[in-house]
């Protein structure tokens, strides 16, 4: 009996893995152990969400699309206890899905047309999470895990930086999946930073000086965040205003942007 019926919806980025290898690969990497408390973004026809199931016994999985609620639940009878939440993503409140449990270890193939704000809202969440492996744009992870001076090095690598550590694992090609996306893919694995790992004492002026530095690259820090800080802010933790965004190490947006906080809330 055939169970998945619906042909993939390409507005819900349904490009569904077809590659046993690569499915064996991310099992391998996620290496699920009998506590962990897996949950899966996005498990489509299933492709990951069995493999896991067999090994683990259970699984909970975040799907939006109604049409696939049924079939998931029919067929993984007899497989493992499958636990399924039909909502966005972007709705699901990880911090209360952890509650009394272990931190949650993410796993999925992301719909690349949100994987951006998916990972910005699962960062909210990061102390309920323990680690996350997705399948996301390969470009999008090279943006991630970029070095300062590179040309992807940008709002999101020092975003994320500032709160993980980002591993590149292993690259996936278009016809592992079906339909064959237009770009190549990767696995990444995103470990958050333990609480006193991360330094940020504001993280809403941290994201907003972030913005602003690589809102126009082209530009001087100096110009581009004149909106939150002057050249003498910039000097006064050693940086240099005429330095561009794409020069500074993560840790230099923390140490200029901890030091507006702490001089806004001395004149507060
Ligand atoms: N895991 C499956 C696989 O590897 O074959 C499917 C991956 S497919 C790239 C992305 C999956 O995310 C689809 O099943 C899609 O319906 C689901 N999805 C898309 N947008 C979503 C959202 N906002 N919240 C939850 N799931 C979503």
């Amino acid at each position: 009996m055939k169970l998945f019926k619906d042909p993939p919806k390409k507005n819900l980025g349904q490009h569904f893995l077809v590659d046993r290898d690569i499915i064996d690969k991310i099992v391998m990497a996620l290496k699920p152990a009998p506590e962990d408390f897996i949950v899966e973004i996005g498990p489509g026809q299933g492709a990951i969400t069995f493999p896991i199931l067999k090994k683990h016994g259970s699984l909970t999985v975040i799907e939006f699309d109604r049409d696939l609620i049924t079939p998931l639940m029919e067929s993984a009878e007899g497989i493992g206890e499958l636990t399924i939440i039909h909502k966005d993503v972007l709705k699901v409140d990880f911090t209360k899905l952890a509650a009394d449990r272990p931190a949650i270890r993410l796993v999925g193939n992301l719909p690349y047309n949100i994987s951006t704000p998916i990972l910005f809202h699962v960062l909210e969440h990061a102390p309920a999470v323990r680690d996350m492996h997705f399948m996301l744009q390969k470009e999008v992870i090279d943006r991630m895990a970029a070095e300062p001076g590179s040309k992807v090095y940008g709002r999101l690598t020092v975003m994320l930086q500032a709160r993980c550590e980002v591993t590149p694992l292993f690259m996936v090609p278009p016809h592992a999946f079906r339909p064959p996306p237009k770009v190549d893919s990767a696995v990444v694995r995103l470990v958050p930073l333990a609480s006193d790992k991360i330094l940020i004492q504001d993280p809403v002026l941290f994201e907003n000086l972030v913005r602003d530095a690589f809102g126009q690259r082209r530009k001087t820090i100096r110009n581009a965040m004149q909106a939150l800080c002057t050249a003498e802010d910039i000097e006064a933790v050693g940086l240099r205003p005429d330095a561009r965004a794409e020069q500074l190490p993560v840790a230099d947006f923390i140490k200029l942007a901890n030091f507006l906080a702490s001089k806004s809330s001395a004149t507060t």
